[in-house]
């Protein structure tokens, strides 16, 4: 059992909710029926199954026959990219995503594009924003499936996704998909407000339970189903479905939708209080300033590795990420940053601090205690390893994704 650690990740993924895990443990315990059997267990399954479809669908604006439970993050927007990518494909096989995805959109991207798609990736400027007029341009009569992100895992910049979807909808059955992963707990999605035809969501990111989440696919339109077996989830999603985890992604949903008047001001202010702690000369915070998800506090430290920043904190008990999305031990680094206009050994020094609803004052007090000393050794560190020419030779080993 871990203990004491000051938890700043929560971008990566939260703590289960003592009410979420409470109303999932009789699903676990005795409600272990198939919702697809036609006895008195199945169909117990089945009501649950059902009303956890309602739940989440009222949340999003939406009605329960337009939501679709799966896996997780990564499942839902792998079945909007690709399912509503090969539904389209008879208008053209043209995708449009935005630079800064993350790679649940581009990997399925990438995949179509062997597939005799095209990939159309649209910029974005130095605060991580997509320009709508931007992204309109790069959509074509032959277009597909238009995808960019609620907001971004790494950065927190929120997208103007109701400019974009208005831009994309201009060309009649291009389908809009936005990414809404990491914004579900902090900003309000109603489907019909954002103008999204597909919208994917994930139940650990929310307090709720991992290995869950949704995908909204607007009423009227066609995907093509990824999985295929039995005619679950009205034929969009095949197996047997996670009945508690679906009650505890809507229980969760809910929770978050019903807090986030107060939670968002409470965590916003925790977030300022990281940042101002860091900013000061050699260190620059990253996304935009005000247009942001309340929770990523995401900065780069000039001449230091945000892993070797990292690895200090967690030996003094805080987890927090680097900023940086690589391949371990290899010298990328974070897309996002790059694409923002980050020099590579700018981007190098990323650190992100995500607080979440249980964080406290006294986490906030004990991280920004611990910051400008694991800077100050990073930067030594860095210092010592510089070769000749100054660049860094012992890069610290790195995460495959940041999540
Ligand atoms: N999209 C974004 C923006 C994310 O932050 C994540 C999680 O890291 C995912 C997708 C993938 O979600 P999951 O971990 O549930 O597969």
């Amino acid at each position: 059992m871990l203990r004491d650690t000051v938890y700043l990740d929560h971008a990566a993924t939260t703590p289960l909710r003592a009410e979420v895990l409470d109303v999932m443990l009789p699903h676990l315990r005795d409600g272990w029926g198939n919702p697809s059997s036609a006895h008195a267990r199945g169909r117990a399954a089945r009501a649950a199954l059902d009303d956890a479809h309602e739940r989440i669908a009222t949340c999003l604006g939406a009605t329960a026959r337009e939501i679709v439970l799966t896996s997780g993050g990564t499942e839902s927007i792998n079945l909007a990219v690709k399912g509503g990518a090969w539904a389209g494909s008879a208008r053209g096989h043209r995708l449009v995503i935005s630079a800064v995805e993350h790679h649940a959109v581009e990997g399925s991207a990438r995949h179509l594009e062997r597939h005799g798609f095209d990939v159309a990736v649209v910029g974005v400027d130095r605060d991580g924003r997509v320009d709508p007029d931007a992204v309109a341009a790069a959509v074509t009569d032959r277009t597909a499936l238009v995808s960019v992100m609620a907001a971004n895992n790494e950065v927190g910049t929120v997208q103007p996704i109701a400019a974009i979807a208005e831009r994309v909808h201009r060309h009649r059955g291009v389908l809009f998909h936005a990414d809404a992963v990491q914004a579900a707990p902090w900003l309000p999605l109603d489907v019909e407000a954002l103008g999204v035809d597909l919208l994917s969501i994930a139940g650990h990111k929310l307090g709720g339970p991992r290995g869950v989440g949704a995908l909204y696919i607007r009423r009227g339109t066609h995907i093509v189903a990824q999985q295929h077996g039995g005619s679950q989830e009205r034929h969009r999603r095949a197996g047997t479905e996670d009945v508690a985890g679906a009650v505890g992604l809507a229980t969760a949903l809910e929770l978050a939708v019903r807090e986030m008047g107060t939670a968002v001001p409470r965590v916003a202010g925790l977030r300022d209080r990281l940042v101002a702690s860091v900013t000061g000369p050699g260190v620059t915070v990253t996304g935009h300033r005000t247009d942001r998800l309340p929770h990523i506090a995401s900065f780069v430290v000039a001449d230091a590795e945000g892993g070797t920043i990292t690895t200090i904190l967690d030996l003094e008990g805080l987890a927090c990420s680097t900023g940086s999305a690589c391949a371990t031990g290899s010298a990328e680094v974070s897309h996002v940053l790059t694409a923002m206009g980050y020099p590579e050994a700018e981007a190098r020094g990323a650190v992100r601090l995500s607080v979440g609803r249980a964080t406290t004052d006294a986490d906030v007090d004990r991280a920004i205690a611990l910051l400008p000393p694991a800077i100050e050794r990073a930067r030594a560190a860095h210092a010592a390893s510089a070769g000749p020419d100054g660049t860094a030779t012992d890069a610290a080993p790195r995460p495959a994704a940041l999540p």
